[in-house]
C-alpha cells in the first residue's frame, strides 16, 4: 500500500464535518494506565473497560498490519437561549453523537477506499475496544486534562472523538502529543461535588455522575451521590464548565449538534415524563441509553434535591408508578420535600 498524503486526508476529513484531524504511529499502548484503573475499581460495573484489554492495547490485534491511527474530533459546544439551563449534559442534547460521527466516518472511509483500493481499516466512535482518548492525544489533537476529558487548543474540552485504524503509513505523524496546559490548575478536582477525580485525569466512574446517571440505570444511586443530583439528570459537565481552559468556547454551527426539544423541559417535566412523550422525544438521542425508568429516576431525584414544593402531587402520583425504580425514586424525594 502507498504511503497516504496527510494534506489529502486533512481536507477529506474536512470536507466530511470533522473538525480536527491528527495521525498517530498504529504502536502498542503500555498497559499500565488502563490495567490500574480497572484493578483499582474505577470503572464500576463497566466490566467492558476491562473486557478485549489486549486488542485495547494493540490495535494490530483489531486490524492486522495496522501502521496509522486516525484520530478525528468534532467541537459540538452550543448555547442555544431555550436549553440553558437543560439538566441534560450538553453533549445528549442534540442527535446522539455516534451516529453524527459515523455518518462522518463513513463518508471518510468510503471516499479513501475509492482512492486507495484495498486499504483496511477498522473504525470506532465511541465504541469497540479503542482507546480513544490515548490516540487522540498521539495524533497531537491535544490532552487528557486532569478532569479526565481529552483538551484541545482550539475548541476545549467540549469535543468528541472517532477513531480509524488503517493498514498504510502516511506521510507525515505531526510532532506527537500536545503540552499538558493543565499547570497548577485544580479547579475541576475542587469543583467535582462528588470527589471522582483521583488525580492523573483519572476519574473513579463510581462516584462519578455521569456514571451514575447514564450507566447504573438498574437500581437507587447511593444516597450521598442523589444529593449532588442538582438540576442534573443525564451526565455532568460541572468539570468541563470550571475549566479555565473551557473559556472561550466556539458554537457548533451544524444542525446536527443544534439540541432537541427535549433539550427544552425541566426536571418537573422529565420526572413526568408519558412512555408517548418519550418514545416522542428520546429515540435518536444520546438519552435514550438511561432508558425511560432510569431518565425519570434519576429527575426525581433532582425534584428531592430541589425541594420544589410543588411537585409534591406528580411525586405522589409516581409513588404508585408501575416501575420499582421510579415508586423509591419518589419516595425518597417526598421525603426530602418533607423530611
Ligand atoms: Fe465529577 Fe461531574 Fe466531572 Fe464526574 S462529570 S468527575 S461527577 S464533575
Ligand atoms: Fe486542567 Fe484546571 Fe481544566 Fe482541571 S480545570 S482540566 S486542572 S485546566
Amino acid at each position: 500500500m502507498n504511503v497516504l498524503p496527510t494534506a489529502h486526508l486533512r481536507d477529506l476529513a474536512s470536507s466530511v464535518g470533522f473538525d480536527l484531524v491528527g495521525f498517530a504511529r498504529a504502536e502498542p499502548i503500555p498497559p499500565d494506565f488502563l490495567m490500574e484503573w480497572v484493578a483499582a475499581g474505577y470503572a464500576a460495573d463497566m466490566d467492558w473497560m476491562g473486557e478485549r484489554a489486549a486488542e485495547r492495547l494493540d490495535v494490530s490485534l483489531l486490524l492486522p498490519g495496522a501502521k496509522t491511527v486516525i484520530s478525528f474530533a468534532n467541537n459540538y459546544w452550543r448555547d442555544d437561549a431555550e436549553t440553558v439551563d437543560s439538566p441534560i449534559a450538553r453533549y445528549a442534547r442534540g442527535r446522539d453523537y455516534h451516529s453524527t460521527l459515523r455518518d462522518r466516518m463513513k463518508a471518510f472511509r468510503k471516499a479513501l477506499n475509492v482512492m486507495y483500493p484495498g486499504l483496511g481499516s477498522y473504525g470506532g466512535v465511541d465504541s469497540g475496544p479503542l482507546m480513544e482518548k490515548v490516540w487522540a492525544a498521539r495524533a497531537g489533537l491535544g490532552y487528557v486534562g486532569k478532569n479526565g476529558c481529552f483538551i484541545t487548543e482550539p475548541y476545549g474540552s467540549w469535543v468528541l472523538l472517532a477513531t480509524l485504524v488503517v493498514d498504510a503509513e502516511v506521510d507525515d505523524y505531526g510532532n506527537g502529543p500536545a503540552a499538558d496546559r493543565c499547570g497548577a490548575c485544580r479547579r475541576c478536582l475542587m469543583s467535582c461535588p462528588t470527589g471522582a477525580l483521583v488525580g492523573n485525569g483519572r476519574v473513579d466512574a463510581r462516584a462519578c455522575l455521569s456514571y451514575q446517571t447514564i450507566e447504573n440505570r438498574e437500581q437507587q444511586v447511593p444516597e450521598a451521590f442523589r444529593f449532588k443530583f442538582d438540576n442534573l439528570i443525564f451526565g455532568c459537565d460541572i468539570c468541563q464548565q470550571v475549566c479555565p481552559l473551557n473559556r472561550r468556547p466556539v458554537f457548533a454551527e451544524h444542525p446536527r449538534f443544534a439540541p432537541r426539544a427535549v433539550a427544552e423541559l425541566g426536571v418537573r417535566e422529565l420526572a413526568g415524563l408519558t412512555v408517548e412523550q418519550y418514545e416522542h422525544l428520546i429515540p435518536g438521542t444520546a438519552l435514550a441509553r438511561a432508558r425511560y425508568d432510569g431518565l425519570r429516576r434519576n429527575a426525581v431525584y433532582a425534584l428531592g434535591v430541589a425541594k420544589q414544593a410543588d411537585a409534591k402531587s406528580l411525586l405522589e402520583k409516581l409513588c404508585g408508578d408501575s416501575s420499582e425504580l421510579v415508586r423509591t425514586a419518589a419516595q425518597w424525594a417526598l421525603l426530602q420535600l418533607d423530611p
